[in-house]
């Protein structure tokens, strides 16, 4: 931690400016160091060029001046759903904003979001018929999450219908509904639309964004109070001093160190989310004295299949999986219908080996299904090319059959799209992977950070990944659309009142 003295007084120094060539910045910024750990894989279905725009002044080296030492009104750090978010609406309530993104496009995790928007009472919602409100997706959440923060899921189930209708007329399109709870985004393209709607918006308010400019240390006055940051480039490193600063960094679920710290069963797993999500903001806050909680809230996807040649990751599918998974002796180990939920069954296993086995019949509610699969006539030829115990998968699917039948089975499993009994037969090995990591920086409902005490830390807020606010990873990007919000109004008022 740098402790700085009295940065209002400082306000209004000159600013030395350092004149880089192009030459040198372009070099800068063709490197990126949390891109390059060992081990990782990139996701072949959702890739972070995907829907974003290609980088901007600073990779394209027309960026012609670094300022030593700068201010603005609002600070942001991290360019994903959160942090776009939050700088829109401070930017919409008159503040000066910096955004600083250390990777060369904007978008993290959030570009790689697919399939799902949960929300209540969105217009869409109400002109298809759906009349589910915010207090039954509170009942949802709570059944869901039963250890979650019901005050903060309140603010999130009240928040995400006029946050869909928000992403609608900036151009987000939805075209289907699935249950009471859920908009379906065009074309599966949920992150993609999110990242370009918001740019246009950040582009529009005239949002100053600085990609490959990488927060690494929160500056504090005297009193405590968050005063700005330093930020690093490829050509060094400068000061930007703020009259608050919204630390919208992500999770740390692309650095598997700090995932086995704080859950060991996954120490030494790959990770498909965006490579920038190291925890950066987590140990900023620490290191100025914000608490950690809910490190522990974890999404780890467990229906990956892992290609050795490509090192890439395909995900075939997470939510009402059609198939059963099974160890080598070919019994299942738990409800796949759990979602995340369901790695710990294959982290608890001595060698971690599942095979997923579905059916002709099935595949069709596979997103992937026919990557990696080993694909057979008969139960007894499955087992044989993969090396399960062909005995015990034949009981395993004969039980499966039973309990289809009976709409349950033991593990509480309630949807069965097919019984099973039918070849062809399809296997294909999981490699779980980390997606995203839900604990962080301790907030309170108006996302203003706290300390180990509960004390606000003024001028600091939090939102998205990176942001301790007991949702438990409930419903991400609606997550960063309604807390990026407020974090942004009120990171705004704050300058207002403290420049
Ligand atoms: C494969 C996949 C599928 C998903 N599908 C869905 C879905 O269907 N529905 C849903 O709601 N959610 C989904 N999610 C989750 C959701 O996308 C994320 O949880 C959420 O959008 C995270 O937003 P964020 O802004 O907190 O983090 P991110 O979007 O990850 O943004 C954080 C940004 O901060 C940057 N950063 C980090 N450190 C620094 C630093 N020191 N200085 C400057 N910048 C820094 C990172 O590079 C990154 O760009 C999915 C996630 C993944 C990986």
């Amino acid at each position: 931690m740098r402790t700085e003295k009295g940065k209002r007084g400082l306000k209004r120094i000159g600013i030395f400016l350092l004149i880089v060539s192009m030459l040198t910045l372009s070099a800068g910024c063709a490197s990126d160091e949390a891109g390059g750990q060992a081990g990782t894989a990139s996701l072949t279905t959702g890739t972070q060029e995907a829907g974003t725009r290609a980088d901007e002044t600073a990779a394209a080296g027309t960026q012609e001046a670094v300022q030593e030492e700068e201010e603005t009104d609002v600070l942001v750090i991290g360019g994903g759903g959160a942090g776009m978010v939050s700088a829109i609406f401070a930017a919409s309530e008159g503040a000066q904003v910096i955004l600083v993104e250390k990777q060369g496009i904007l978008g993290g995790n959030t570009v790689m979001a697919k399939g799902v928007f949960g929300c209540s009472a969105s217009s869409y919602q109400i002109e298809n018929g759906i009349t589910a409100t915010a207090e039954d997706q509170l009942a949802n959440y709570l059944a869901t999450y039963p250890s979650g923060d019901e005050d903060m899921l309140r603010i999130l189930a009240e928040g995400t219908g006029p946050a869909a209708d928000w992403l609608m007329d900036n151009g987000v399109e939805f075209e289907g509904v699935s249950g009471d709870f859920t908009l379906v985004p065009k074309n599966h393209s949920l992150g993609s639309m999110v990242t370009s709607a918001c740019r246009e918006q950040l582009d529009e308010l005239g949002v100053d964004i600085r990609t490959n400019t990488r927060g690494t240390e929160l500056l504090t006055d005297d009193s405590g109070a968050v005063i700005g940051a330093v930020v690093s480039t490829g050509d060094g490193e400068y000061t930007i001093y703020a009259d608050s600063v919204i630390m919208a960094t992500g999770g740390f679920s692309s650095n598997n160190e700090m995932v086995a710290e704080y859950d060991p069963q996954y120490a030494g797993l790959g990770f498909i989310s965006s490579s920038g999500n190291t925890g950066d903001g987590h140990r900023m806050a620490e290191e100025i004295g914000a608490a950690l909680v809910y490190m522990d809230v974890m999404k780890c996807n467990p229906f990956l299949y892992f290609d050795e040649e490509t090192s890439s990751y395909t995900m075939l599918g997470t939510y009402a999986n059609p198939g059963i998974v099974v160890n080598l002796d070919g019994q299942r180990i738990g409800n796949e219908h759990a979602n995340y939920y369901f790695s710990p069954n294959i982290m608890a296993l001595e060698d971690k080996t599942v095979y997923l086995i579905y059916n002709e019949e099935s595949k069709g509610f596979l997103e992937a299904p026919d990557v990696g699969a080993a694909v057979c006539d008969s139960v007894e030829e499955l087992a044989r090319e993969t090396g399960i115990d062909a005995e015990g998968l034949l009981s395993a699917i004969a039980d499966f059959a039973v309990s289809a039948a009976a709409g349950e089975d033991e593990f509480g499993r309630t949807l069965f799209q097919t019984d099973l009994s039918e070849g062809p037969y399809y296997a294909v090995k999981l490699t779980p992977a980390m997606q995203g990591t839900f604990g962080g920086i301790w907030i309170d409902g108006e996302t203003r950070a706290l300390d180990t005490e509960g004390n606000v830390i003024p001028g600091l807020y939090a939102a998205g990944e990176c942001a301790g606010d007991g949702l438990w990873g409930a419903n991400p990007v609606p997550t960063d659309c309604v807390f990026g919000r407020i974090a942004g109004i009120n990171a705004a008022a704050y300058a207002k009142n403290n420049s």
